[in-house]
């Protein structure tokens, strides 16, 4: 199988190159020329395979190009033990038609490690087959769980450098903690004086920018990317949407063959993209529901086609979806035009010059075929993690908590009664003193780790241990930060170029 470009579809690489590169030329982003099918009977063999093994059956279908050995050692290495959870993405029921499927039993808490664990994998042996004893510089830029469960993943990994840029006021306090103290010898980390948005065209601008890729070639390094833009983030998430369908057979909830719906936290687009190859590739799914907070740019785009990131940016209680330019919709935009990268470089041009784009009727037509969507501000995060919270045991985080209530709008509203199935993407311990202030009212101003405590005694839930091993860790990245024109200079000087 092979890659083009979202932005040219001269383009024509394998799953190994696409990976390494990261982001193609132009900044279009990789996308499969075709979407292999998954049939009945395979999605009925997958019930009673382990979720390592179906990993192993859907990333064979995208990475033609690597062997069963190496399949079998990047996945086995980044699902085997490294996960809380034995089913690694565990579906929990809630009522007759909501279940809940946890992402966040990662070594770092959020849904990110789903595929941060197994990129480094990929991608290293990807280099070994393309970029000829090259270091890998990985560049991120994060609205907070990304930069951890990179760092976490890349981490003393042979042959590879990781730079994590953060907004400096952009970040939960345990977010920030989990990366200014992050261990290991080739990781670095700094604030940015800007938002999320800042940060990505920052990296975005380092991506495409010649005479730093001609620096960095002379020193023998190449730049690649964790952001979800990279094939090698987009496709491991594919995965868990076949292993939440397997596993509610597996449960009673549904038969095979019946339709579910994915409601999924959105940000940057790539967790419910996943959810839209998987359908494209057979799983039977109704509606992909994309729920935002109050940067509600999605929202409006589904509703009315009109994509416009010129608006008051909102720094919310669920900070890893505050984001006004979704990336990833890019690669939706691409297939939904009949694979036209002339169409899809036509709207990005418009969105960088002008902040905003609009879709032709008939793609707006497919998109309300696909998508529902809805947006929750604070309040009523707040008011969902509480109810859910008394009325089914169940604690969640502030990113799932928006998910849950447009959800429970969308159910009023339709009375769509087909199963579904809510992405949890991150552990409530996360975002503490949201979740402490939602269930049990104001919380002063605690220390994050007392706080920590505080939501346990309340509520019963068990502290992950990779949050309770962070106590009483030193800052080693805590003086780092810049400005969001000098994101290129603090790469070089981390790298030790001039
Ligand atoms: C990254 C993130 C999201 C958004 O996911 P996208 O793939 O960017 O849409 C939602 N919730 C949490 C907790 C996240 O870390």
């Amino acid at each position: 199988m092979n890659y083009t470009s979202t932005r040219d579809n001269s383009i024509s690489v394998s799953s190994a190159q696409a990976i390494t590169m990261g982001l193609s030329k132009n900044g279009g982003l990789f996308i499969p020329t075709e979407i292999p099918e998954v049939t009945m009977d395979e999605i009925k063999d997958m019930i009673g395979m382990s979720y390592i093994e179906r990993a192993k059956k859907v990333l064979s279908l995208y990475l033609t190009d690597f062997t069963e050995d190496e399949l079998n050692y990047c996945v086995n290495g980044a699902y085997n033990g490294t996960f809380a959870s034995k089913s690694v993405a565990p579906v929990v029921n809630i009522d007759e038609t909501m279940n809940i499927l946890e992402l966040w039993h990662g070594p770092t808490c959020a849904f990110k490690d789903m595929a941060l664990q197994l990129l480094p994998y990929l991608l290293t042996v990807s280099a070994k087959k393309t970029s000829d004893g090259k270091t890998i510089v990985i560049l991120v830029a994060t609205s907070g769980d990304t930069g951890k469960a990179a760092l976490e993943g890349f981490k003393d990994v042979e042959n590879t450098k990781i730079i994590v840029f953060y907004p400096d006021d952009g970040v939960s306090p345990m977010q920030k903690f989990q990366m200014i103290t992050q261990e290991g010898q080739n990781v670095n980390v700094s604030a940015i004086k800007g938002n999320f948005d800042d940060a990505q065209n920052g990296v975005k601008k380092i991506f495409g920018d010649a005479a730093m890729a001609e620096k960095l070639a002379e020193a023998n390094m190449m730049f690649s990317s964790a952001n979800s833009i990279n094939w090698g983030r987009l496709v491991p998430q594919i995965v868990y949407y076949f292993s939440a369908y397997c596993d509610l057979i597996k449960q009673g909830r549904i038969e095979l063959g019946e339709k579910v719906n994915f409601v999924v936290p959105t940000g940057n687009f790539g967790n419910i993209l996943a959810a839209y190859y998987a359908k494209l590739m057979g799983l039977p799914v109704n509606k992909l529901i994309c729920a935002s907070n109050k940067n509600k740019v999605l929202t409006d785009f589904i509703t009315n086609g009109i994509y416009n990131r010129n608006r008051e940016f909102f720094t919310t209680n669920s900070p890893s979806m505050d984001i006004l330019i979704s990336s990833n919709l890019e690669r939706l935009l691409y297939h939904l035009q009949g694979n036209d990268s002339d169409k899809t470089s036509a709207l990005m041009k418009s969105l960088s010059e002008t902040g905003t784009y609009t879709v032709d009727a008939d793609t707006l037509a497919k998109i309300k075929e696909l998508f529902e969507c809805g947006f929750c501000d604070d309040e009523g995060t707040n008011a969902t993690i509480k109810n859910v919270f008394n009325s089914n045991k169940y604690l969640c985080d502030t990113h799932t908590a928006v998910a849950i209530s447009v959800y429970e709008n969308y159910r009023k509203a339709t009375g769509d009664k087909t199963p579904t199935v809510i992405d949890s993407t991150a552990s409530p311990y996360k975002f503490c003193a949201s979740v402490l202030d939602a269930v049990k009212g104001d919380c002063g101003d605690a220390d994050e780790f007392t706080m920590v405590d505080e939501l346990s005694a309340y509520t019963g839930a068990a502290i992950p241990s990779p949050i309770a091993n962070l106590k009483g860790k030193t800052p080693r990245f805590d003086k780092n930060i810049c400005g969001k024109d000098e994101m290129a200079g603090t790469v070089l000087s981390m790298l030790g170029i001039k």
